[in-house]
């Protein structure tokens, strides 16, 4: 006769091993939620909220990640959704207000710890509204402008927009924006602050459209948007703001640094962070994180992004606390120098 217990004690064995495999493979967090187990992320997408607009640079890098969180998580659903407006903070307001159930995702660049100090009235802090999933990557910038420039080499360019001052106008993703700061940071080191007018678009994927057509003079645009431009010969790049040149680069090594060309101390890098509104549980934070840094080893997600001249952060800077305080330091730097501007978006 057959042992009684057998099948079951099978059965439990069964699924004792299976269940391991799989919370292992797939990374499942399971959850309390109102007194219910329940699994992250279920059937439900997880978005990564874009605070710009789509087909920019944050977009871009959003969309590789999505893709690579995606295959850490099998079953998962990453998606990207675009909330841009007002340099950023439209999107950092959502997230922060959104349900935090690791459902609603932020990526965001530099002004993660610049808006803070320019606007004074958002929605949102944070260090106290928001869960640190890690860092992402690393991009640095160009300066580049219309086809139609008569310009070829950073020289004639600064020549050019001395000589055009107060005719020309600059391309940026809002106040606060990583395309606003770089503006600002070149403009003021080469003493021309009022030279250009400023023209705000929702990200700079717009922007980018504005410039190729010719409707805007110059852009300041991190490498994961202009690299493709710039081989395409679709507009003219004359800087990288990097302390170096991208030696490395095949497209952007045949531009020099700002600090080259003679702007002291010019250094400009835009990092990217992942974020999820206070209060997610730890479980999910967890899984969250762990599949960030699988993500950020994928060697197709490395490549794509060395293709554009960004890098993919490494070491600890993957580390919740690590990103957390490297967001401080950077909110301390930045509001000392608007501080000492005096100037503000609200
Ligand atoms: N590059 C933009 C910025 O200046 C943002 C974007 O469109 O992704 O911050």
């Amino acid at each position: 006769m057959a042992n009684p217990n057998f099948g079951s004690r099978l059965g439990n064995h069964f699924w004792g091993i299976e269940m391991k495999k799989l919370l292992a493979l797939t990374a499942l967090a399971v959850v309390s939620v109102g007194g219910q187990a329940q699994t992250f992320p279920g059937s439900k997408p997880v978005s990564i909220v874009v605070p710009f607009t789509a087909g920019g640079p944050t977009d871009r890098v959003a969309r590789d990640l999505a893709e690579a969180m995606r295959k850490q998580i099998p079953g998962s659903n990453f998606v990207v959704e675009n909330a841009a407006g007002a340099g950023g903070t439209i999107g950092a307001t959502k997230v922060a207000k959104a349900a935090p159930d690791g459902h609603s995702l932020l990526l965001f660049h530099i002004g993660m710890a610049a808006t803070p100090a320019l606007y004074r009235k958002i929605a949102y802090k944070p260090l106290e509204d928001f869960e640190f999933l890690g860092m992402v990557n690393d991009v640095p910038m160009t300066l580049i402008g219309k086809p139609q420039l008569p310009a070829n080499t950073y020289r004639d360019f600064e020549n050019y927009i001395r000589a055009n001052a107060g005719k020309l106008n600059i391309a940026h993703a809002g106040l606060g924006s990583a395309s606003h700061i770089c503006g600002l940071l070149w403009q003021s080191n080469l003493q021309t602050k009022d030279a250009m007018t400023t023209i705000p678009f929702g990200g700079t994927a717009p922007a980018m459209t504005a410039l190729i057509g010719g409707q805007v003079d110059v852009m300041c645009d991190q490498t994961t948007n202009t690299t493709q431009q710039i081989e395409s010969g679709r507009v003219k790049a004359f800087a990288v703001t990097t302390a170096k040149p991208l030696a490395g680069h095949p497209v952007l090594k045949h531009y020099p640094s700002l600090q080259e060309m003679g702007l002291k101390g010019f250094n400009l890098t835009i990092w990217h962070g992942l974020y999820a509104p206070k209060g997610t549980p730890a479980a999910i934070t967890k899984t969250l994180n762990d599949a960030l840094k699988k993500a950020l080893k994928d060697p197709e997600f490395i490549k794509k992004n060395e293709g554009l001249g960004a890098l993919v952060v490494t070491d600890n800077r993957t580390d919740p606390a690590e990103h957390k305080k490297f967001v401080a330091a950077e909110m301390v730097k930045i509001k000392a120098a608007v501080d000492a501007a005096g100037k503000y978006a609200d």
